[in-house]
């Protein structure tokens, strides 16, 4: 049995695509600590994790989300959590840790625990094809230049951690790519851009998704088909104007339209057609097991999910890596995208009414299906994190001359 701590950031679509493997992880025996912020804590002791909280209380999101207020808040979180961490974990002696790829304080703590890590991807893997939203670019200095009061801070933190930690692996800017000896992809190979050009160390385990707590206060059972279901995720601010104008252009289509309104109120949506039903969170996962269309922003983790119940997607990009996702969605023939611009009642309804008439769509996320299913998902990457440890496969040791050598 070996003792595994996991770190985290404050995002649903950070911490979603661990949990199964979290509760994998601890059926095959091993201790998991799980460091996260009070409004996560619930789900993550559900897969059976010890729950260390980060001080401070819940983690603010970057408002608004853009990759240089996401590098700013990551740097300073660090700055103002690590001694905290690093007390943790220093009582508590892993063996692995596993942070997520835009958790600097992850990295740091391994380099300064002396303890093998390995890197959580819940989006695309990055490189020159598929550019990671916080790689220097002419965006983020242009953003730079724009809020200096966020590029500032984001300096002063950055060369606070240089100074007082071990940071080697911590990119100077790029805290949204972190990699590490053994980095998990929560993709398929065949939904990965550009999956040839990148080494081993790169593992495409495919969705990570496992059973969730119920919400018995969700009408699931009463929702009459076709099931059309919108969202624009957790993180960034759904606009309610946006958000009413899908409830208008799909109620004509649908038997019911199931909108998650994330961070806005559903009351902000104003008087809604029949068969409209707006909630803050939905059961993603209950609600696209039943849907036969999905309007999206393109989050990596809700298309993961669409495809796995092979529903296709009208992708709405609205900002981070969604435009990658949005156009691997198209090429591969799954869905359509649409740009926030061009939202109206009428591009909406005829490009979902494509999507729910022409069956390629379909037929395109039902292959893709099949190649995410095989990719192995949460069982895989518990298969790579034993292997990792110098263990084999559900826990049992592997004789020293035939262990893997990554
Ligand atoms: N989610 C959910 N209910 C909702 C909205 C989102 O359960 O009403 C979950 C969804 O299943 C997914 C995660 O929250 O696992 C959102 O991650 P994604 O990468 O799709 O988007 P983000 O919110 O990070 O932009």
């Amino acid at each position: 049995m070996s003792t595994i701590a996991f770190l985290n950031i404050a995002m649903h679509g950070r911490v979603n695509p661990t949990l199964p493997i979290v509760a994998e992880l601890v059926r095959r025996g091993h201790a998991v600590s799980y460091h996260t912020s009070p409004a996560f804590a619930a789900k993550v002791g559900a897969a059976g994790a010890t729950v260390r909280l980060y001080p401070g209380g819940d983690q603010p999101l970057p408002d608004p989300p853009t990759p240089l207020t996401l590098l700013s808040g990551l740097a300073r979180t660090a700055v103002a959590i690590l001694p905290a961490v690093l007390a943790d974990l220093r009582r508590a002696r892993p063996d692995l840790i596993v942070h997520d790829s835009a958790c600097p304080w992850g990295l740091i703590a391994a380099r300064e625990l002396g303890v093998p890590a390995v890197s959580s991807f819940t989006t695309f893997a990055f490189n020159r094809r598929a550019p990671s939203p916080t790689r220097v670019s002419r965006e983020l200095l242009a953003e730079a230049l724009r809020r200096p009061g966020a590029a500032i801070g984001y300096l002063r933190a950055r060369w606070e951690l240089q100074r007082r930690y071990r940071t080697h692996g911590l990119p100077l800017t790029d805290l949204g790519n972190l990699r590490e000896p053994l980095n998990l992809v929560y993709t398929s190979r065949a939904f990965q851009i550009d999956a040839g050009g990148f080494d081993r160390s790169y593992r495409f385990v495919g969705p990570s998704i496992g059973a969730r707590p119920a919400d018995p206060s969700f009408p699931v059972g009463e929702l009459t088909g076709p099931i059309l279901y919108a969202s624009l995720g957790t993180v960034f601010d759904a606009d309610p104007r946006l958000l009413r104008t899908f409830a208008a252009a799909l109620a004509p289509l649908g038997g019911t339209v199931v909108i998650a309104t994330g961070h806005t109120d559903p009351a902000q949506l104003g008087p809604l057609p029949a068969g409209v039903l707006a909630r803050r969170s939905v059961p993603q996962l209950e609600v696209l097991a039943r849907a036969a269309l999905f309007v999206t922003h393109g989050g990596m983790n809700g298309t993961n999910e669409a495809l796995n119940a092979g529903v296709p997607m009208l992708v709405v990009p609205q900002g981070a890596d969604q435009p990658l996702v949005a156009s691997r969605v198209v090429g591969l023939g799954a869905g359509l995208s649409l740009r926030t611009a061009d939202v109206r009642e009428d591009t909406v309804r005829a490009l979902a009414r494509r999507l729910l008439d022409e069956p390629g769509f379909r037929d395109a996320a039902g292959a893709v299906r099949t190649a995410q299913h095989e990719a192995g998902g949460y069982r895989r990457a518990a298969d790579d994190l034993e292997r990792h440890l110098g263990l084999e496969p559900a826990g049992r040791p592997v004789p020293a001359d035939t262990a893997p050598r990554e």
